[in-house]
């Protein structure tokens, strides 16, 4: 798929998804843009169902407001106030280290390149891309699961990862698309292009899209 064609795609999906929730941490972020927060909400984000990142993040942040907290608190009582996140005890013990490096690496402030960012315990490139997107409005292309497989279904990458995935992006899309493209197809992927059974009835990119390797029951509709 051509630029020309990709941006198209990403300006239709950009109006169909304004009537949808903003993805959590993009939420967070405009609600709060302390880099320390948009940071740790991101990681107990991953494998999380939003509202779980909301309420969780909401307990949280009560008792924990800056790196140094982080790093002291019982990991036990951690585990406790972000359960149920997907893999709360793994992320607890990450977090509580995160803080310590927080503090003996960075003097407490969250870094800002990507680099800095994944040497991070728990933090790969997907949370290190939204955080400089989120927290710092740098240039970032954030593929999690959605953004990887939404790109292949239209056809804008051939790629097996999701680092693959991040790499060819950054080469077709437009970089002005960049920071918004997480959001886009997040939003887009809970609600029309899911896992199984994208909707492609519903789908307002359906006549652009190359559908590789897509099985789903609606894929005949088309509502143009
Ligand atoms: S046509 Fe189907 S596979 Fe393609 S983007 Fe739309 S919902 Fe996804």
């Amino acid at each position: 798929m051509n630029k020309k064609t990709i941006t198209e795609v990403i300006s239709i999906l950009r109006e169909e998804t304004r009537k949808f929730n903003t993805p959590i941490v993009t939420k967070l972020a405009k609600k709060d843009k302390d880099p320390f927060i948009i940071l740790i909400s991101t990681v107990i984000s991953s494998r999380t169902k939003d509202e779980t990142t909301r309420k969780v993040t909401e307990k949280l942040f009560k008792h924990v407001k800056t790196a140094k907290e982080l790093a002291t608190i019982d990991e036990e009582k951690l585990a406790s106030l972000i359960f149920p996140a997907g893999f709360y005890r793994v992320k607890a013990k990450n977090l509580k280290r995160l803080g310590q490096e927080l503090i003996t690496r960075f003097n407490g402030n969250v870094p800002e390149t990507i680099e800095e960012l994944v040497s991070l315990p728990g933090v790969g490139r997907k949370t290190a891309n939204l955080v400089l997107v989120e927290a710092f409005g740098k240039y970032g292309v954030c593929v999690d699961t959605h953004v990887h497989r939404i790109s292949n279904r239209l056809g804008f990458v051939k790629t097996r990862t999701p680092l693959e995935t991040e790499r060819e992006i950054r080469k077709k899309l437009p970089k002005d698309l960049w920071k918004e493209y997480n959001k886009i197809l997040v939003a887009f992927g809970q609600n029309i292009c899911k896992p199984t059974n994208p909707r492609c009835d519903l789908c307002p990119v359906n006549k652009l899209c190359e559908k590789v390797g897509v099985r789903s029951k609606y894929l005949r509709g088309d509502r143009r």
